[in-house]
Parts: structure tokens; sequence; C-alpha cells
């Protein structure tokens, strides 16, 4: 089942997954956290709480399921702004696909005004060769 979380800051829905679990961006080769992730906000305070975690343990598990595209959409027709990722990142390239899907005319049609933010650590975490 489609479980979004408030944002507190932008006051936005936002749809998350378990941070650094679902970060691979946030280490470099060595092991290390990268700069925009160590002291990541999400891995504190009340992100140790147990339903805070079982919100997004379900959601690892809820994207990959077929009609997930389409709770989204429906989820957010209303909706101005959203976030993805709260906490969390784009951890598999399925889940990409689907991500960029629901930017599809037909899907799109349905959230005309919404403006979705993104933050990812996926494109810029390459170690220098
Ligand atoms: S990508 Fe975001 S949620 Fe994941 S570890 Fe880095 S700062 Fe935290």
């Amino acid at each position: 089942m489609l479980k979004l979380s408030k944002t507190s800051k932008l006051g936005t829905k936002s749809w998350s997954l378990q941070a650094l679990e679902t970060c691979p961006g946030s280490k470099l080769t060595n092991g290390q956290l990268v700069a925009a992730c160590s002291g990541c906000y999400a891995t504190t305070g009340m992100y140790h709480f147990g339903p805070v975690k079982a919100v997004r343990a379900d959601n690892k598990k809820d994207w990959q399921r077929d009609g997930w595209v389409a709770d989204m959409v429906k989820a957010l027709s209303k909706d101005t702004h959203f976030r993805w990722f709260d906490s969390g990142d784009m951890y598999a390239l399925e889940l990409a696909e689907k991500m960029l899907a629901m930017g599809h005319p037909e899907a799109a049609r349905k959230n005309m005004n919404i403006a979705k933010f993104i933050l990812s650590e996926m494109m810029t975490s390459k170690e220098p060769a």
C-alpha cells in the first residue's frame, strides 16, 4: 500500500525510503560517506522510530508492484508540490524508470500542476578517477 509522509519544512507530501540502505551514492568505494551524506539528518532523531522505519521498509517493497505508478499519480493529483525522498534515494534502475513513468503524458495530465523536487546522490557520487 502506498505510504506518503509529509515533510516538516516544505509541508509537501513525500515518498521515502530508509537512508543509507537505499543510498548507494552515499559512500565512496572505500566505504567512507560522501560529504553530502556525512551527518545525514535521516539517520538521527525520529528516523530511528519504529513506525518511521516501517513506512520506509514498506515503501521499499511496495514500489515493485504493478499499479504503483498509477497509485502515485492518483495520490498526487491535487498537489502542487511533491518531494521525492525525504530520506533514501533512487537506488534501483527499475524504481527510476517508474518515477519517470509518472511524467508520461497520460499520467502527467493528472499531475498537471505539480512541481516535483528531488535531491539525489546517485548522479554525483562517483569518485574522481
Ligand atoms: S542520499 Fe540523502 S538520505 Fe541518503 S544518506 Fe545521503 S543525505 Fe542521507
